[in-house]
């Protein structure tokens, strides 16, 4: 057993019953996320997507997790209010079955990554758009391993999944040929 250290994690809770699906968390979020920053907003490009069932009048709010190259094996169906949902409709995951999560220019994964900033914004920007209160910033304190996996950023996530895709000599031959035309 590694030694334990104490870590500080940073969660959103969702109060579902608040949310109306006013869209604000995704518009600000993709622009967040723009580059340059706030240049555009586009709700394809968030990392928090809205999950609307029309017939019970009920909106989601579901934020980008993991990347994972593989399909699940096995799903879980969700029954809410006697409406049963669609076994992906509430994963988190930007995964291979679906085009939620990706960019969608590019298909690279996307992940909310809680709007690291610099100097640091006072509270995640969807928390502080969502006027309703269906977003509710907390931080709690953990214990993790001292030998915790590294944090990835968002570019080691991209290039993962590029190297899923497309295989590392692909990727080298393409990187060297841009090299060369930016020098030339
Ligand atoms: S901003 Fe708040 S109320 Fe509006 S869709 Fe997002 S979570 Fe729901
Ligand atoms: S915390 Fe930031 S990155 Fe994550 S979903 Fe909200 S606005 Fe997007």
């Amino acid at each position: 057993m590694g030694e334990k250290k104490k870590k500080i994690v940073k969660t959103i809770k969702v109060d579902v019953d608040k949310c109306n699906g006013c869209r604000a968390c995704e518009v600000i979020c993709s622009a967040f996320h723009a580059a340059p920053k706030y240049s555009s907003n586009n709700p394809a490009r968030s990392r928090i997507r809205v999950i609307h069932e029309p017939l019970k009048d009920i909106y989601i709010p579901v934020y980008a997790g993991e990347y994972t190259k593989a399909e699940c094996t096995g799903r879980d169906k969700y029954v809410i209010d006697g409406k049963e949902y669609d076994e992906c409709a509430f994963c988190r995951a930007s995964c291979p079955s679906r085009d939620l999560f990706k960019e969608p220019d590019s298909g690279l994964p996307l992940k909310c990554d809680m709007c690291e900033d610099d100097p640091p914004q006072k509270e995640p920007l969807c928390v502080q758009w969502c006027l309703n209160k269906a977003l509710i910033y907390e931080e709690r304190e953990v214990e993790v391993d001292e030998e915790e996996e590294v944090k990835k950023e968002d570019m080691e996530i991209g290039l993962e999944a590029l190297l899923d895709k497309y295989g590392l000599d692909k990727i080298t031959e393409t990187v060297a040929r841009l090299s060369m035309s930016k020098k030339g």
